[in-house]
């Protein structure tokens, strides 16, 4: 349950310094002779790609080398899962020095805590990639994209931030798709500027789950959106 895992209680209480140390080298100075203290410089950088329900971290893994100074973060709520990601990142930290640097990992429930880790308009990515359907009617509101949850992923993401959706069960696909749509803060991507977009290709190629459709040759279906500002924001 929730008590298993500690919740930042504002995004400004997010230790940085345990996800990103080569950005965020923590201080610790118990050496009570040595006379000069080195405080580093804090770096301005935030979190700017969060995936969300991040399985096995396959995403992450590609995402960071293609946007290699972009801090991003997986969040997922399998204990298990989540330390199998931490390794994989650290193996790749130690393998391939000065590389992997930016991305990380957090186990959080994230249809409840989203708004403790960012603030407002901090993200300009989110990922959503074939999360659980849960089919029943009655369980519909426990799905990751939900008109009330897209309000908060809307005040999370930037004028201009993409949420980017993929699934490979039809039905929730379309709900996904309805739901974005629906929105009055988001607004669907044409075909054109998601084929020139290199992440667009990633979903599916990059991710645990999207390797497993696609060596079933099974179908996927994408819903991309754009967070537009409200007429208080322009
Ligand atoms: N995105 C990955 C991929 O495409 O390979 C994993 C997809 S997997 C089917 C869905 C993941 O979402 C699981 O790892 C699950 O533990 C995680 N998840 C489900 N509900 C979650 C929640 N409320 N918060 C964080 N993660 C969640």
């Amino acid at each position: 349950s929730d008590s298993h895992f500690p919740v930042p209680i504002s995004p400004s209480h997010v230790d940085y310094s345990l996800h990103f140390p080569h950005y965020f080298p923590s201080v610790k100075n118990d050496d009570k002779n040595n006379a000069k203290v080195f405080f580093p410089k804090a770096s301005s950088k935030k979190i700017q790609f969060a995936d969300i329900g991040c399985g096995f971290g396959g995403l992450l893994v590609d995402l960071s080398t293609l946007f290699p100074e972009t801090l991003m973060i997986g969040m997922e709520i399998r204990d298990k899962v989540t330390e199998y990601v931490k390794e994989r990142v650290l193996a790749l930290r130690e393998g391939n020095p000065g590389q992997y640097q930016n991305i990380s990992v957090v186990r959080t429930n994230s249809m409840k805590y989203i708004p403790n880790y960012f603030e407002k308009g901090q993200l300009s990515k989110m990922f959503f990639l074939f999360p659980d359907p849960h089919f029943k009617e009655k369980n519909h509101r426990r799905r990751v994209i939900s008109p009330q949850l897209l309000d908060e992923y809307a005040y999370t993401l930037e004028v201009g931030g993409i949420i980017y959706t993929i699934t490979d069960v039809e039905e929730l696909g379309e709900w996904m798709k309805n739901c974005l749509e629906g929105h009055p803060l988001f607004e669907a991507i044409g075909e054109e500027e998601l084929n020139a977009d290199p992440v667009v290709k990633l979903l599916s190629s990059a991710t645990e789950e999207g390797k497993k459709v696609a060596r079933n040759e099974g179908q996927t279906f994408l819903a991309v959106a754009r967070r537009i500002a409200s007429s208080v924001e322009t």
